[in-house]
């Protein structure tokens, strides 16, 4: 018996189902995914222009303010993008320097 015909009698295997359950996926060419130590990410640079807002960089604490370049990310994984997270591009790339007992994010 191949395997192939046992696949089309999977009940769970039907052609609609195909596509039902996508995942969240980010959009090609603006974001990028990351793998580091502290796991997956996307990872999306911000430019200057955008919406008159200042964010709190989780790497140093400090402000980002509005107009400067930055980055956002969050974990890769379904539903992720609720743990978005704004920091200075320079401290994301430095968070791994900054040893284990600091948050994630
Ligand atoms: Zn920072």
């Amino acid at each position: 018996m191949s395997p192939r015909r046992a696949r089309r009698l999977d009940p769970f295997d039907r052609p609609d189902r195909r596509g039902a359950t996508r995942p969240v996926t980010s959009v090609p060419g603006v974001d990028r995914r990351e793998s580091a130590s502290d796991g997956d990410w996307v990872v999306r640079n911000v430019g200057g222009s955008g919406p008159d807002k200042t964010y709190r960089c989780p790497g140093c604490e400090q402000d980002i303010r509005s107009g400067v370049p930055h980055i956002v990310s969050w974990p890769d994984w379904p539903g992720g993008e609720d743990e978005r997270r704004h920091w200075h591009t320079a401290c994301w790339r430095n968070r791994l320097n900054r040893g284990p007992g600091r948050s994630r994010y």
